[in-house]
């Protein structure tokens, strides 16, 4: 397969915006790791639904790094104690996630030891040791070191790799550092302070894949990233992994976006970058990866930024995951009184918190306090006037405002013939429509009222076939008693002629036998 990347190559992709940017707030003040705090709220959720089920119960004494909660189906992931405590409560509370829904969350009340599990002797990996590792063995490292796609998505990273390795070819995996949204830095932080895990976590994907090459995909407004990376990779005499900035347009981070400007090549509709062979990658996730094969730490800990024009301090910290959003804005010396919205992720993606109590997750990639003014939607919802500025800048080329209409008519499967789901829910249409219209808030709602649709068709479409397999598995008993009454019959019938034949027979024979024995008379 060639090269799908020629770093001088680049390509554009239809809409998005530019946006003013706010990152070096945070980038400043430098990348800190925080205090345990008292409190740890570990959401058993993932990927928008799949939810571990746990393994301790309320008492329990729990050490950092422990399984807590294991997947009850392939799509789930392993959820570890990101410090040590006490379990307090496993209870149903609100979580990190869109809408902040409900679901099972650990409550760990922490001892300040934060004590890890014994863990095996820590390696020094370096690459050249890569090569004793295998594609099966750095997949179940994925899995077992509760792995999911950390820039925001929440994908278990396994699924990735088990598809890729036994059904399509992987030619390419992308290293996506290119944060688009406005304030966050968290993985930019991470490039600048562990370039060489990264490197190493990249080496171990490729091997997990089978990929022939990576690129490491970084917005060209960075600093000097890009040659602390090509002087790394050098050194190591790499020549497979290269460094490539794409424009800074919003959301050229976005996945589909992503593979566009790198390639030219468009993900088909209701398709996966593996159909292109390729596998697009966090640059959190790498880290992680790295640090559970060279020092076997699970994922129980991230890098999140913490910014908005509310916090006097913006900056990354390192922190376990279950931190409460309160106790990370008062870390970085938060206005309260003048913060009008909470928000995890970003202004365009994100969506906002209804209380700080809420414990972050695996995916949550910041924490934005925002003044009344700074909130995008700060004034009146208008009618839509048509004037379709939210299809400029759809980067799915979608039509935004159409969608808008089904769905407000009630019209869900319509806006599903429209392509609801390619819709990546960028939030650049929102941004642009002068009607202040919470555009993405509708197409959310689509989404989740046609997913429940389609289950509940697929439980009674199982249930009818089930029925029909029933019906059928009746008839064919029916069938087949009806067949073997009338075997038994004609087998009887049979035996009545036999009989009535070798009488017959018999007869003969005695009636011959009496006329010889008159005839010797
Ligand atoms: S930007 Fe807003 S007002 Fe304009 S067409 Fe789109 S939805 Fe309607
Ligand atoms: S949120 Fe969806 S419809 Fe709106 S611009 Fe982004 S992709 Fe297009």
């Amino acid at each position: 397969m060639v090269d799908l990347i020629q770093p001088n190559h680049l390509h554009s992709f239809k809409g998005g915006l530019k946006l003013k940017h706010h990152k070096n707030d945070s980038l400043n003040n430098g990348l800190s790791r925080l205090k345990i705090p008292d409190d740890l709220y570990i959401s058993l959720r993932i990927n928008r639904g799949n939810i571990a089920k746990p393994i301790v119960k309320v008492g329990d004494s729990v050490l950092k790094g422990q399984v807590i909660a294991k997947p009850d189906n392939t799509r789930g992931c392993y959820i570890h104690a990101s410090s040590s405590g006490i379990v307090a409560a496993i209870d149903e509370r609100e979580t990190a996630s869109p809408d902040a829904d409900i679901s099972t969350v650990i409550h760990i009340q922490t001892d300040k030891e934060d004590k890890w599990i014994k863990l095996p002797l820590q390696e020094s990996l370096d690459t050249k040791k890569i090569d004793a590792f295998t594609a099966d063995k750095i997949i179940t490292a994925i899995h077992d070191g509760g792995l999911v796609g950390l820039g925001g998505a929440g994908f278990p990273t396994h699924l990735k790799y088990s598809n890729g390795n036994k059904q399509k070819p992987i030619n390419t995996l992308i290293i996506n550092g290119a944060e688009c949204e406005p304030y966050i830095t968290c993985d930019e932080q991470l490039m600048m302070d562990y370039a060489d895990d990264l490197i190493i976590g990249s080496l171990l994907l490729m091997k997990a894949a089978g990929a022939k090459n990576a690129v490491f995909a970084i917005e060209d407004q960075v600093g000097g990233i890009k040659s602390e990376l090509e002087s790394k990779l050098k050194e190591r005499d790499i020549t497979d992994i290269s460094v490539v900035k794409v424009p800074t347009i919003y959301p050229a981070g976005g996945e589909k976006q992503l593979i566009k400007v790198l390639t030219g090549l468009e993900v088909p509709t209701s398709g996966l970058p593996l159909d292109l062979g390729i596998i697009v990658q966090n640059v959190g996730t790498i880290k992680a990866l790295c640090d559970y094969v060279t020092h076997h730490k699970p994922l129980v800990e991230r890098v999140i930024t913490v910014a908005g024009d509310s916090i006097n301090k913006a900056q990354n910290f390192i922190v376990p995951i279950g931190t409460p959003i309160k106790y990370l804005l008062e870390q970085a010396d938060c206005q309260f009184a003048s913060t009008h919205r909470i928000i995890i992720g970003g202004p365009m993606m994100g969506y906002a918190m209804p209380n700080s109590d809420i414990g972050i997750d695996k995916t949550s990639n910041c924490i934005l306090a925002l003044t009344e003014e700074n909130t995008q939607h700060h004034g009146e919802t208008l009618p839509c006037i048509r004037c379709g500025e939210c299809v400029n800048v759809c980067p799915a080329e979608l039509l935004p405002q159409q969608l808008h209409w089904y769905i407000n008519g009630g019209n869900l499967e319509k806006a599903r013939e429209h392509h609801l789901f390619d819709c990546i829910e960028c939030g650049a249409c929102a941004w642009v429509c002068p009607s202040q219209i919470k555009l993405v808030d509708y197409y959310r709602y689509a989404k989740s009222e046609l997913k429940y649709l389609d289950f509940k068709r697929t439980k009674s479409d199982e249930a009818q076939i089930r029925h029909e397999q029933r019906e059928a598995r009746i008839e064919r008993l029916k069938q087949e008693r009806i067949a073997k009454r009338k075997k038994t019959r004609s087998r009887t019938r049979n035996k009545d002629k036999m009989q009535q034949d070798l009488k017959a027979v018999l007869d003969r024979v005695n009636t011959a036998k009496e006329t010889k024995d008159q005839l010797d008379e």
